[in-house]
Order: C-alpha cells, then sequence, then structure tokens
C-alpha cells in the first residue's frame, strides 16, 4: 500500500496515524488541506467545496482546505460540530528542507518537515475568538475505581481544576452539573457517555496521577491543597495527561485542585436540568432559560461564575446563608452597588489572558489585561473598604484583590498604554524602560530622519523637485526619480546607482542612504529581539503570580454575581429566602421568573398571577388539577426554580419563601408534553419517573407534571395513581404533582400527607377563562371542550366531543364502565346533520316560493325570516 504513496502522502499517512480519530490539519503553503475521510467529514461540517488532488491507489483523493489566515473561524466550526483537530504544521522552511536533503544525501526533491504541534479539542481551548466569554469552557476526566467515580473537572481557560468522587449512580448528576464539553474516559469504560475520548487506562493510575499533581505545583504533598481519594487522584492524572497529549507536551495553567464532596450540592439529574431550562432552553439556546431571566452580571467572568451557581445549587446552610448576606449588602446599598458595576463594567477578563500567558498563547495585550485588571481591582477594593460592616464572604473576598502593587508598577512601566495583540512587530514596550531598547529606536529615528534630509538634499544636487526615497519590502530603500528626470542620476560620477526601471520612473541606490537603511534594519532587527525578550520576561513574572491573580479574578467574579443578583432582586421585588432544616416549603406569593418576564414583554396582556405553596411534613403532596393551560406546569416550575435560585445563594421571586434545605430536586414533565426530544417518549418517560421513585428521599423535592400522560387512559391513571401512592408512602419527598385525572382526587382518602388543589377557571358567556389562581380542593372538571373552543378547534366537532362525553359519562354511571356507553353512539356524520323535520319544513317553503314575483324588499324580509327560523330550531 506504502509502495503507491508519494512520500509526502507517506508523511500525511504517519502524521494522520497519530492524529487518531482527530481531523488532521495538514499545512500547504497558504493552506490547511485535508484528505480522505476528514475532508468528506470538514466539507460537509464547513459547508464548502470537495475537490480532489493527485491519486491513491488508482483513485483520486477527495480534498478540501482552509486558508491559513483564516483557520480560527473554521476551527470554531469544527469544534462546534463535535470534531477533534490535530494541526501539522510545517517546522522549517523550504531553504531548510533543501539545505538538510543535501546534508543526508539526497536527490534534489526535499520534502518539508511537518509535525502536530497542537491538538484542538472541545475542552482544550484558550484563544478568546473560540471561547464564549459568559460560558465557561469545561474539560472533564471520569474513572471508576472499584466501583467508585472519580472526577477531575477543569477549565483551562482560566486553569480552575476540582476533583470528585462519588457512587457510579451519581455519575450522570454530576456530569449533567459540570456541563463539558469535553470528557476523557478510559479506553475500557463502560457506562455513559460512550462518546467519551477514549485514552490509555494507564494514564488513569492514581499514583501517577498523585506524582503529575505533585510536579505541576512543584509541592512534596498534596496536604495543603486538601484531602483527595484514590480516585479523584486517578481522574486528575487522565485530566492532566490528556492535556499534555492535547498540548503536545505543553500543559496549560493549572491551579492547585479543589476537592469537592458531591453531597455540598443539591443533585439534580440531566432531565429535571433539561425541563428547568436552567441555562439553555428545550432547543439549546438561552433566550427564555432560567438564567437569561437572572443574569445582570457585567463581566464575562461574572456571568461563567452565575451559570455554574445556577447549575450546582448548594446543599449547606451556611455556605448558602453567606452568598445572600452579600447579595443582601448590595441589595440594601444601590450606590455601592451601582459604582460597583460601573468598576466592573470595564474589567477585562483577566482569568482567561492569564490562561493564555502561561498556555503559552498569551499577547502583548493580555499582559496589558492583566495590569488594568489588577490595578482596577485595587480600586474596587478600596472603594469596598470604605463601607462598614460588610459581611463574611466580602471580608474574605477582598485581601483577594490586592497584593500585586510590584507587578503592576512593573507591567505599568514596561508596557505601553494599549499593547497590541501581535507582537512580531514590536511597539509594545513603553519608553524609557529599557535605555538599550531606546538607544536602538534612538538609531532609526536618527536614521530616518537623517534619510528625510538626505532627501532634501538630492532634491537640491540634482535639481529634481520630484526625487523621492521610497521604501517598499522588496528592495527596501530607494531613491525614485520620474523617467524624464533619470539621465542626470544615470551620469557615471553622479554618486547614484541604478537599481530599476519603472514604466515612467527610474530607481536608484546611493551609499549615504544604503549606509543609513542597514543602521535602521539592525537597530530594528535588535529591537525586535528585546521587546521579544521581555515579553518573555514579563510573561514569566505573571506566571509566577498565577495562583494570586487567578484568586482576584475569581473575587471579582464573585463581587460581580453578588451585586448582578441584588441588581435583578431590585428589579421585581424578590425577597431573601429563609433556608430552614424542617422539610417545609411556605412560598408566599412566588412567580415564575421567565413566565412573568414573558408576560411583561407582551405589552397590554394580562400580568403574572402570584401564587403561594404551603408543603410540610404533615401536607407533604399536592394534587394539582384543573385545566390545561390554566397554569399548573408554571406552577410546579415556579416553586423548583425558588428553590433553586434560593439555594444558589440569590434572592427569589416572592412575597416570602421559608424552604427547608432541598438534598435532590427531580423534575419530570409527562411524554406528550415532550416530543420534541424526539424519544421514544413513554418508555423515557417510565425510565425518568423510575429514577425518581428509587432515589428521591424525605429532604427531596419533586415535581411530576403530567405522568402517566403518554399511555391509555386506564394505564395512564393507574400508573399516575401508584406513583403518587410511592412518593407519598415510601419516598416522603415534598411533592407537586399535576394531572388531569380527577379520578385522582379519591387518593386524598386514603394518604394523610395529600391534599387535593387546582388551578381556577370559570365559563363565563359560554367561554372559558382562566384565572392561573392555585386554591384548595379538587377541580370540579376538567373543561377539556372549553379549552378545545378557546384553541379554535370548528365547533362542529366540539359539538361532537360534547355528546361523545355525555355518552361516555351516562355509561360510567350506570355500569362504571367508561366505555360502556359508546355502543350506541351514533355515526359522525350522523351526529351532525340536521334533524329531519327540521330540514322538511324548510324544503317545503323554499319549493312553494315563486321567486319571480318576490319584489327586492319582499326577498330580503322573507331572508331574514328564514335565517331567523333556523336560529330557533
Ligand atoms: P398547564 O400546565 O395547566 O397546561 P401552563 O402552566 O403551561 O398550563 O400555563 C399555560 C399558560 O398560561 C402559560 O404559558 C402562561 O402564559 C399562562 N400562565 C400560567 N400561569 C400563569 C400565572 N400564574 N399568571 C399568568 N399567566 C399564567
Amino acid at each position: 500500500m506504502a509502495g503507491t504513496a508519494t512520500p509526502m502522502m507517506q508523511q500525511y499517512f504517519d502524521l494522520k496515524a497519530e492524529a487518531g480519530d482527530c481531523l488532521l490539519f495538514f499545512r500547504m503553503g497558504d493552506f490547511f488541506e485535508m484528505f480522505f475521510d476528514d475532508a468528506r467529514t470538514a466539507a460537509g461540517v464547513l459547508d464548502i467545496a470537495l475537490t480532489t488532488r493527485g491519486e491513491y491507489e488508482g483513485r483520486p483523493v477527495p480534498m478540501c482546505g482552509v486558508p491559513v489566515h483564516s483557520a480560527e473561524g473554521y476551527l470554531a466550526r469544527l469544534i462546534k460540530g463535535g470534531c477533534r483537530v490535530a494541526i501539522a504544521e510545517q517546522v522549517e522552511t523550504p531553504e531548510q528542507a533543501k539545505e538538510r536533503a543535501r546534508a543526508e544525501g539526497h536527490a534534489s526533491k526535499a520534502l518539508v518537515k511537518r509535525s502536530i504541534v497542537r491538538f484542538v479539542t472541545a475542552g482544550t481551548l484558550t484563544e478568546e475568538a473560540l471561547l464564549e466569554p459568559r460560558r465557561a469552557n469545561m474539560l472533564a476526566a471520569v474513572c471508576d475505581l472499584r466501583g467508585s467515580c472519580g472526577l477531575a473537572a477543569c477549565d483551562i481557560s482560566t486553569g480552575a481544576m476540582v476533583l470528585e468522587e462519588f457512587p457510579p449512580e451519581r455519575l450522570g448528576a454530576a456530569l449533567a452539573r459540570i456541563g463539558a464539553s469535553e470528557i476523557v474516559v478510559p479506553e475500557d469504560w463502560s457506562h455513559d457517555p460512550a462518546d467519551g475520548v477514549r485514552r490509555p487506562p494507564a494514564s488513569f493510575a492514581s499514583d501517577a496521577g498523585e506524582a503529575r499533581l505533585k510536579t505541576v505545583h512543584g509541592v512534596a504533598t498534596l496536604d495543603g491543597f486538601g484531602q483527595f481519594s484514590r480516585a479523584m487522584l486517578a481522574a486528575a492524572g487522565g485530566l492532566i495527561a490528556y492535556l499534555e497529549h492535547a498540548g503536545r507536551g505543553e500543559l496549560p495553567l493549572l491551579l492547585p485542585p479543589v476537592a469537592r464532596p458531591s453531597a455540598e450540592f443539591m443533585a439534580m439529574d440531566e432531565s429535571t436540568r433539561a425541563s428547568l431550562e436552567i441555562l439553555a432552553n428545550q432547543q439549546g439556546t438561552r433566550s427564555h432559560s432560567l438564567i437569561a431571566a437572572v443574569d445582570r452580571c457585567v463581566t464575562g467572568a461574572g456571568a461563567r461564575l452565575l451559570a455554574e451557581d445556577l447549575s450546582a445549587p448548594l446543599a449547606d446552610r451556611a455556605r448558602i446563608g453567606k452568598r445572600l448576606a452579600s447579595v443582601r449588602y448590595f441589595h440594601d446599598d444601590p450606590l455601592l452597588r451601582a459604582d460597583l458595576r460601573r468598576a466592573l463594567r470595564n474589567m477585562p477578563d483577566i482569568g482567561r489572558a492569564l490562561g493564555r500567558l502561561v498556555a503559552g498563547r498569551g499577547s502583548p495585550r493580555d499582559l496589558g489585561q492583566v495590569r488594568d485588571g489588577l490595578i482596577q481591582a485595587r480600586q474596587i477594593s478600596e472603594m469596598m473598604r470604605a463601607k462598614p460592616d460588610r459581611p463574611a464572604l466580602l471580608e474574605y473576598l477582598l485581601p483577594n484583590l490586592v497584593g500585586h502593587a510590584e507587578l503592576t508598577d512593573l507591567l505599568t512601566r514596561a508596557l505601553v498604554p494599549a499593547p497590541p495583540t501581535e507582537r512580531q512587530n514590536g511597539g509594545f514596550i513603553a519608553e524609557g524602560f529599557d535605555h538599550a531598547l531606546d538607544e536602538l529606536r534612538e538609531v532609526s529615528g536618527n536614521a530616518r530622519r537623517a534619510i528625510a534630509a538626505m532627501e532634501a538634499r538630492y532634491r537640491e544636487d540634482t535639481g529634481t523637485p520630484a526625487l523621492k526615497i521610497r521604501h517598499n519590502g522588496v528592495l527596501g530603500y530607494f531613491i525614485e526619480v520620474p523617467a524624464k528626470h533619470a539621465d542626470k542620476l544615470m551620469e557615471a560620477d553622479s554618486g547614484f546607482t541604478h537599481r530599476q526601471t519603472m514604466a515612467n520612473a527610474v530607481r536608484f541606490n546611493s551609499l549615504t542612504l544604503h549606509e543609513e537603511a542597514s543602521r535602521i534594519a539592525e537597530a530594528g532587527g535588535h529591537a525586535l529581539a528585546a521587546e521579544e525578550a521581555h515579553f518573555e520576561e514579563l510573561t514569566e513574572r505573571v506566571a509566577q503570580r498565577s495562583e494570586a491573580i487567578a484568586a482576584t479574578a475569581a473575587a471579582l467574579a464573585r463581587l460581580d454575581v453578588s451585586a448582578g443578583q441584588a441588581e435583578r432582586a431590585s428589579e421585581a421585588e424578590w425577597c431573601v429566602p429563609q433556608i430552614v432544616e424542617e422539610p417545609i416549603l411556605a412560598i408566599e406569593a412566588g412567580r415564575h421568573p421567565v413566565v412573568e418576564g414573558a408576560l411583561a414583554a407582551q405589552a397590554g396582556k394580562e400580568r403574572f398571577v402570584a401564587n403561594d405553596c404551603a408543603l410540610s411534613a404533615e401536607d407533604r403532596l399536592w394534587l394539582v388539577g384543573g385545566p390545561n393551560m390554566g397554569g399548573k406546569s408554571t406552577f410546579l416550575r415556579q416553586n423548583a426554580l425558588i428553590i433553586l435560585l434560593a439555594q444558589a445563594g440569590g434572592f427569589v421571586p416572592a412575597r416570602a419563601a421559608r424552604i427547608g434545605l432541598v438534598d435532590q430536586l427531580f423534575s419530570r414533565v409527562g411524554a406528550s408534553d415532550n416530543l420534541a426530544r424526539g424519544r421514544s417518549t413513554f418508555m423515557v418517560e417510565m425510565v425518568e419517573t423510575a429514577a425518581i421513585l428509587s432515589q428521591a428521599g424525605p429532604r427531596s423535592f419533586v415535581i411530576l407534571d403530567e405522568v402517566g400522560r403518554g399511555t391509555s387512559t386506564y394505564d395512564g391513571l393507574a400508573l399516575a395513581w401508584a406513583v403518587a401512592e410511592a412518593i407519598h408512602e415510601t419516598n416522603t419527598s415534598r411533592c407537586l404533582f399535576a394531572t388531569h385525572y380527577h379520578e385522582m382526587a379519591r387518593l386524598a382518602d386514603t394518604c394523610e400527607a395529600l391534599s387535593l388543589h387546582h388551578v381556577r377557571a370559570k365559563e363565563w358567556k359560554g367561554d372559558l377563562v382562566l384565572l392561573h389562581e392555585v386554591t384548595k380542593g379538587a377541580a370540579d372538571r376538567s373543561y377539556g371542550l372549553a379549552v378545545a373552543k378557546l384553541a379554535g378547534v370548528p365547533a362542529p366537532v366540539v359539538k361532537r366531543a360534547r355528546s361523545v362525553l355525555d355518552k361516555l359519562e351516562k355509561g360510567r354511571a350506570e355500569t362504571g364502565g367508561l366505555a360502556a356507553g359508546l355502543g350506541d353512539l351514533p355515526l359522525f356524520a350522523a351526529a351532525m346533520e340536521v334533524p329531519a323535520d327540521t330540514r322538511d319544513a324548510f324544503r317545503e317553503r323554499l319549493q312553494s316560493l315563486d321567486i319571480d314575483a318576490l319584489a327586492p324588499r319582499e326577498a330580503l324580509d322573507l331572508l331574514y325570516d328564514l335565517k331567523r327560523e333556523a336560529n330557533e330550531k
């Protein structure tokens, strides 16, 4: 096979073998080319043309390519499309290749050496252009150590790293909480996610993981960072080994690991998160999600932290209390809040700038951002210290904002005010920082002035005012005169040497010009080298303080979240929730933040109706009935969201809220509401319900929305009945259960901690009015037909449904069987026919008419008569 491959193709195959299942970006001149299946995949994802190049084994080789200068945009799309990419660069110039070939005694044709310089994958991005400012980008590694799962997660754009351990059944919830964009698993991994990146099991050895962490952080023991289990260390090992692989030996910024016991958080599994639409709606976008309704952060880092808070609400009263106290502090002091938010608005993303610098992908602009951010952090600290009575959380954060004076002084002296993103062209080191550099710049400045003087002198000497000294990339500096003046300079003793003749102009050189030009070039080269050296040195100085800078970034993000939450709360009179131990839920005038916002946005539409909820040990399961569209789902979800917001440490949309700490939150929606997710819906509904029944406990909160709806009426009712009973008897969780089966009201007779509620509706002048009010008692009826009418179902169909319903109810009353009455139901067409007697009376009158004899006025009157008669019948 290799026999038919050209040397270049062989090089390609070797690199492709190294790239494994990553797409290979193969650098050829100004393009990254892809071949074979890679080309097909990429052309599909990027929607670019698929061509061919040469042949392999007698068939044309599929190829597509992207220009190097715009590769970042294409990379972003490939990564979004679920691909991973290996970048193979040319690592020598064609000249070097020729040289090498000659030295090695090869033939004339030399192949430029290429090697993979980096793997670009969703979880290992640091580039500003490839990251979303308001979303963390998490990479996770999981492994199973003798029946216990270890998890290591890291946001490599900022270096934050956490380690966790839990039993395998909590893996799904933990991964859902972290929301990683890439997950690394050992090759022999047998749990979900099945689509994780598979890596050699050896890289997940716990002792190797421990050793790696010690080396990365330069410590002899990890005790100073916390207590880590073997499973945590094994996962950390797998994560770091993968990062090393992706960066070809280079590691990005990694902060000391934080051990996180999983009991620290309120657990929510994947489907609960999806159904509560926390970070994204069911379609996967941010609009109408909880975070969109809550986020008032003014920095990207703040928004990322808020997303983390909402994905991982706390299950620890003390910590929740600390966050709440800090939100309250800013809530009660609007002026301080406004000042803080104004200051934060100009804050660069120093966490990510630091990440790029440490990863070796930094720019002078990143150094400038670190400088500006740290200076502003100090100002913010002063501003905060000017106010008394700070809550504990702020007291703890403030010291992290200061202590960088030496570094910021250095960066201020070293850098120009707005350093560029490119460093090849220099110009970012400030004047006065390095005298040698200033002198080099002085030399080229003097030489430039000398050249300007020279131009004036030459014009005079040659009597040619049109003479110019110009510069271009090919010739360097040269003298140019219009063709008609060239003769004088052509003379042998003129001191000028001819270089080039153009259509209208002739170009010359002179010895003095050459000398000055060399001085500029030499000084410029030295100056660039000097700036480059300063850049490395400054980057190193920043890297030495990376932990302290990351702590500043984290403190700023927390301030932004606290102030943002306070801002949100003050917009719509949210309240401070009270978190207690007893398993209660006492919400006064609670609202749904997203639905309320949506109603407010539609001017003139109805206002949101606030509702109470009062669960306790004695009354812990509410059955909520009432018509479709009555507001059952909204009521269920608003209570779940209020709990979530409270345990995330923020205010809640209610007049008052007392919440017994929740350890696990579950939300399930009956199958037919869930079609959009495109799975075998009833099966999914049951699998999810099973998970609740096996996991929910006395401290859990469960919302079940029309569970049992995905099957026939009898099955559905039976299942809903049994599930409600089980939650009441076995799980003893707090639960809101929405159902349209009013038969379930009978459960109240046997379940003493279950009570009946419904969303109110009334019929008014034949129309249905939905009041969206939750009140005590069973729903009197379902109003299904009224809802159908409201929805615009044609009147004959509604009428027909009414007669079917009557029969059904009659049959049930007589025999107890639901369908018993349907036997004597007339056929649809027959039922819709106009009764025979009415029809005949009309016909007779029409037949007896002599239309020609009618005056127009009479005809009209007759028509009115017929109409009235028809209405009466
Ligand atoms: P159900 O679950 O009973 O079918 P939903 O909760 O889906 O009803 O509510 C249907 C619609 O009614 C919502 O989209 C919203 O526009 C409106 N709605 C629900 N609850 C309220 C409320 N408390 N105040 C005002 N409008 C509401």
